[in-house]
């Protein structure tokens, strides 16, 4: 029997009527640099994004199933690129722009984006770039910026503010099958080419709906978030979508993301709420300690992409700021666990379950899959490789314009799910812990060390600012774990007593033997530890290493 309910297609295009008409003074503020930041209502934000799908069609002839890229900071203008593209059917691509020059090459070329929408600031990296790029027919320009760098460029280049000026703030709105392709983002692609994970109107519908759940982010209307989390980076966690579901005003920092600036917009316009990597978090710290800023605005932050140090969490409870660690990946939207702890614990009771990646909301299902094709029970004992599935999980990466859908067997499972390449445990009451990524866990004479454990037990040293422990060739034992350190200024700590320190937490036999003194830990272009450098560096004889 089927259903006798209504089948109204869960669409972008929904979710950017329902943000400008219901949460029409809700508000997006972009940060300028300049004494006022810039403030744009959701109703005006909604009406120009409109206008911007007028523009796209009727000048620059942009049809359903374009690919459309972006390359900006979190701003009004992102998140008005993020309404239109899709709700006209067309394909918003956001590209990094932290990216290396090639891989941004091969991945405009992979998704044969039609027109480029740049930031002026950003047009430094874009402009060497448009030689290579055949697909690219516009670039739509917003923001400061020298366009004289555009002189002699092969792409028709166009005014963002000109380009809009004057359209219908009306649309003839296709009703879009909910299954279509509404967004595209690459994985970073550490390990061979990068990955294409195309999300559907109904991924991101039903991801917006679960980021919005009290159990997860559970914002509202009265709530401001800080979006440090680059629009680039899966979809800056789905908050440009999820907040115009429900009204939650944005912060945007355009592209003042150092601590200095972050620090001044906390305390100016006191958001409620914040989403970012932990690198950031680790360099407001340092900012504030060095000059004391009130963040306490910001009752809750989202922390996730890579683990949140123990230690983190502790300094951040005493400026009475929450951190609440979440797991996610480009291929999963990227909400795939938060960790608020089950109800009616005390705060000692509850401390545990914070330092957990957390728990599996509905609509993500998960197993964990041991070495020999078995499946692990929750017993918060037994490790394996976290798989998934769900309605916002990618089942394929992109083909490119011509190819299938592609399914590699070391990401997929042949009944569907998503292999994460995160090893970890689940608790009974099912909670995650991630004890590393497969391709970062230390193998040491047939057992397995967690590098993060060792991280996170040497970040709560307090003359540590950074460590990141990668696994190092042995002749004896296959492999063992090399400890980089960042010292804090002025830290008078050895090695000797580093290890010490380690030895209170940490089995002996985990303990490292190599160790190195480094100016900083390279980092991703998302800003994690990027433990491949690390590993080269370390190869390449490029660290002063040394033996305890
Ligand atoms: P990349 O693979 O380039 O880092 P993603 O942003 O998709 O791109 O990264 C996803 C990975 O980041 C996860 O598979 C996991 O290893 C790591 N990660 C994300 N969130 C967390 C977290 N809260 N704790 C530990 N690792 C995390």
């Amino acid at each position: 029997m089927l259903s006798t309910m209504q089948d109204v297609p869960l669409t972008v295009t929904r979710i950017l009527h329902h943000g400008m008409t219901i949460h029409g003074r809700s508000r997006i503020t972009t940060w300028t640099g300049e004494a006022e930041p810039h403030r744009r209502s959701f109703a005006e934000a909604g009406a120009r994004a409109t206008q911007l799908a007028n523009a796209l069609r009727d000048e620059l002839g942009v049809n359903r199933s374009d690919a459309v890229a972006t390359l900006m900071w979190n701003n009004a203008e992102h998140v008005e690129a993020y309404l239109a593209i899709p709700s006209m059917g067309a394909v918003l691509h956001t590209l990094n722009l932290r990216l290396p020059a090639e891989q941004l090459v091969w991945i405009v070329n992979h998704a044969a984006d039609r027109v480029v929408l740049v930031n002026g600031s950003l047009l430094p990296l874009l402009a060497p770039l448009l030689p290579h790029l055949p697909t690219v027919e516009h670039i739509v320009v917003a923001g400061p910026g020298d366009r004289s760098l555009l002189d002699g460029a092969a792409p028709q280049v166009h005014e963002y503010e000109e380009l809009i000026a004057g359209r219908p703030t009306t649309f003839d709105w296709p009703e879009l099958d909910e299954r279509t392709a509404a967004a595209m983002c690459y994985t970073s692609g550490t390990t061979g080419d990068p990955k294409g994970v195309v999300y559907s109107h109904r991924s991101i519908y039903l991801h917006s709906m679960q980021v919005n759940m009290a159990e997860s982010m559970g914002l509202t209307e009265k709530d401001t978030t800080l979006v440090v989390v680059p629009q680039f980076h899966v979809n800056a966690w789905g908050l440009p979508h999820a907040t115009f579901m429900t009204g939650v005003n944005m912060l945007m920092p355009d592209r003042f993301l150092q601590p200095g600036p972050l620090a001044e917009m906390i305390e100016r316009e006191r958001p409620t709420h914040a989403a970012a990597v932990p690198t950031i978090w680790q360099g407001l710290l340092a900012e504030v300690t060095a000059h004391p800023r009130d963040l306490s605005s910001m009752a809750s932050v989202t922390i996730g992409g890579s683990a949140c140090p123990p230690s983190l969490m502790e300094a951040y409870d005493k400026l009475g700021v929450r951190l609440c660690h979440a797991w996610g990946m480009t291929e999963t939207s990227p909400l795939g666990t938060m960790s608020n702890p089950p109800a009616g614990l005390s705060a000692e009771e509850e401390w545990p379950y914070r330092l957990t990646q957390g728990r599996f909301p509905a609509g993500v299902e998960a197993r964990l899959a041991g070495p020999g094709g078995d499946f692990l029970p929750w017993d918060g004992e037994s490790a394996g490789e976290l798989e998934v599935r769900g309605p916002w999980i990618a089942g394929a990466y992109y083909g490119g314009a011509s190819g299938e859908p592609f399914r590699p067997e070391d990401k997929f499972t042949a009944d569907g799910w998503l292999k994460t390449g995160d090893v970890g445990v689940i608790s009974p009451d099912g909670f995650l812990t991630l004890t590393d990524r497969a391709k970062d866990v230390i193998k040491s004479g047939g057992e397995w060390i967690s590098s993060v454990e060792l991280e996170n037990a040497l970040m709560a040293h307090p003359e540590v600012a950074e460590a990141a422990v990668v696994a190092v060739p042995d002749d004896k034992w296959g492999e063992r774990p090399l400890a980089t350190v960042v010292l804090r200024e002025g830290a008078k700590a050895d090695f000797e007593t580093l290890r010490a320190f380690l030895a209170e937490s940490i089995a002996k036999w985990q303990l490292p033997e190599r160790w190195a003194l480094v100016p900083a830990v390279p980092k991703t272009s998302v800003g994690k530890f990027d433990k491949k450098v690390i590993r080269k560096q370390y190869a390449d004889g490029e660290l002063d290493v040394t033996h305890l």
